[in-house]
C-alpha cells in the first residue's frame, strides 16, 4: 500500500507540473534540504532591466550575442529542451509540455501580465522564484528595477585593453569584427564622459583615466569588475616593463596599426594596470575561464591553466581572482589555480555545457580541493524571445543545487566527507563564501 501511495504520488507530481523525463539521479536527502532552502549568492549572470512600452535593454551584455550568427547550445538547451516548459510552469504557470504557438501566445500574456503587475519589483520577483537572494549583474550599466539589494553590479573592463586601432583583430572573423566594434563603442564613450574626443596624447594620462573609470564605478557600487578577454584573445598575460608599453602606445595611439606583438605588449600591461587597481579598490576580478558562445571561439583561449603568470605575479597579490565558468572543459586545470592563495571559480555556465551530472564532475573536483573557494553562479542570460533571463535563472538555480547535490553525496557516499561537513559546503557554496569575497 505504501509503495503504492509513493508511486501515485510521483506520478501525480509528474503529471501536474512538468513533463520532464522522470529523474532518476540521487541526492542525499539531508543535502538536498539544505540546498533547498539556502538563499543563493549567483555569482555571475546578465539580468535585463526593467523597461517602458517601445524601450530596449542592451546593456545586459559587453559582448552580447546579438549579431553573433551560428550559436551552438548542447543537447540540454536544445530548442525543444524539457527544461524550457519547466521553468516557463515555475515562473509563469504555463501548464503544457508542447509549444503550439497558441500556448506561446498564452505563455507571452502571462509573462506581461506578471510584469506589468510587478512593475519596478519583476527582477526581484524572478530572484525569490528562484530562491536567489543577491545576484551579481554582469552588466555594462544598472537600470531600472535591478536595485541594490538584491543586484550587485559588475562592469566590464575589456575595452580598456583594446585602445589602440583593431582592423587586424577586426578581419579574424566576423565575430571578432562584433565583438572589437563593441569594445570600441564603449570606450569612446567612456572617454567622452571624461570629457575626452580621442584617446589622451601620454600613456600616463591614459592609465589614470582608467583607473579613474575604475574609481568611479567602486563608488557607484560596482562590486568586482569582468574581463571577457577570452573571446577576444589568449588569457596568457607576461609581465611587461612599463616603458614598452608606453613606447607601443605612443606610437600607435593616433590611429597606426601595431603589429600583434607590439599590441599585446600593451594589452598585458593593461590587463596588468587594471588588476592592480582593483585590488587597491578592493573589487575582485572576474575571468571568463571557459569555452565561449559563438562559432568562431578558440576553445584553448579559455583554459585557465594560461592565468598561471598573472596569480603567480607577487604585485596581484592583493587582487582576488574569481574564475567564472570554472574553466570548463578544463575543471582539473581551474582546480589546480585554486591553490592559489587568491584565486576562487565559480559554477556558473554550467547548465549550458551539458547536465547536471557533467557539472557534478567538475564540482566534485573543486570541492576536493578548495570547497571555502567554490560559488555558486547562473550565468543566467537571455537566450531567445521566448527564454529570457527569467527562466535561465531558475533553471541555473535548480540545476546549480542539483550539481552541488549530486558531487556532494558522491563524496559523502566516498566517506571523504560528513553528513554535517556536507551540508556545511552546500551552505558555502551556494552563498557563504560569496558574502566572504565580498563582503556582504
Ligand atoms: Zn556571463
Amino acid at each position: 500500500m505504501a509503495r503504492w501511495a509513493l508511486y501515485a504520488a510521483a506520478f501525480l507530481v509528474a503529471a501536474s507540473c512538468t513533463r520532464a523525463p522522470h529523474r532518476s539521479v540521487y541526492v542525499d536527502s539531508a543535502i538536498e534540504a539544505e540546498l533547498r532552502q539556502v538563499h543563493a549568492i549567483d555569482n555571475h549572470a546578465h539580468p535585463k532591466k526593467v523597461v517602458s512600452e517601445g524601450e530596449e535593454d542592451h546593456d545586459y551584455d559587453a559582448l552580447s550575442m546579438e549579431g553573433i550568427g551560428d550559436i551552438f547550445l548542447p543537447a540540454p538547451f536544445s530548442a525543444d529542451s524539457a527544461y524550457f516548459p519547466e521553468a516557463w510552469h515555475a515562473l509563469f504557470g504555463y501548464d503544457y509540455a508542447d509549444r503550439t504557438p497558441e500556448h506561446m501566445r498564452e505563455l507571452a500574456k502571462a509573462k506581461s501580465k506578471i510584469a506589468r503587475e510587478k512593475g519596478d519589483q519583476y527582477p526581484a520577483w524572478v530572484l525569490n522564484r528562484a530562491n536567489t537572494d543577491i545576484m551579481l549583474a554582469n552588466r555594462v550599466a544598472m537600470g531600472r528595477g535591478l536595485t541594490s539589494d538584491r543586484f550587485r553590479w559588475v562592469p566590464f573592463v575589456d575595452m580598456f585593453i583594446f585602445p589602440l586601432n583593431n582592423d587586424g583583430l577586426k578581419a579574424k572573423d566576423p565575430d571578432h569584427r562584433v565583438f572589437l566594434t563593441r569594445e570600441e563603442q564603449l570606450l569612446s564613450g567612456y572617454l567622452e564622459s571624461a570629457q575626452m574626443r580621442a584617446l589622451p596624447a601620454t600613456f600616463d594620462e591614459y592609465t589614470a583615466f582608467v583607473s579613474h573609470r575604475l574609481e568611479t564605478w567602486k563608488a557607484q557600487g560596482a562590486v568586482a569588475v569582468k574581463f571577457e578577454l577570452a573571446y577576444l584573445r589568449t588569457l596568457e598575460v607576461r609581465d611587461v616593463q612599463r616603458e614598452n608599453a608606453e613606447r607601443v602606445y605612443s606610437i600607435y595611439a593616433r590611429g597606426s596599426e601595431a603589429s600583434p606583438e607590439e599590441y599585446k605588449i600593451l594589452q598585458d600591461y593593461m590587463f596588468h594596470h587594471i588588476a592592480q587597481e582593483a585590488g587597491r579598490l578592493g573589487m575582485p576580478v572576474h575571468i571568463h575561464c571557459a569555452l565561449g558562445a559563438g562559432s568562431y571561439f578558440r576553445a584553448a583561449n579559455g583554459n585557465p591553466i594560461q592565468l598561471d603568470g598573472v596569480f603567480n605575479d607577487p604585485s596581484l597579490r592583493k587582487t582576488k581572482f574569481v574564475m567564472l565558468h570554472g574553466g570548463w572543459p578544463y575543471a582539473r586545470e581551474a582546480a589546480a589555480e585554486i591553490w592559489k592563495p587568491n584565486v576562487y571559480l565559480d559554477i556558473s555556465a554550467f547548465m549550458y555545457f551539458g547536465y547536471p551530472v557533467e557539472a557534478a564532475r567538475a564540482v566534485r573536483i573543486y570541492l576536493e580541493t578548495a570547497p571555502e573557494k567554490v560559488l555558486y553562479g547562473s550565468d543566467a542570460s537571455p537566450i531567445s524571445d521566448t527564454v529570457g533571463w527569467e527562466e535561465t535563472t531558475w533553471i541555473g538555480s535548480r540545476n546549480g543545487r542539483l550539481a552541488v547535490g549530486l558531487a556532494l553525496t558522491g563524496m559523502l557516499q566516498d566517506g571523504e566527507i560528513t553528513s554535517e561537513r556536507a551540508k556545511q559546503i552546500a551552505h558555502m557554496v551556494m552563498r557563504e563564501n560569496a558574502r566572504q569575497l565580498y563582503g556582504f
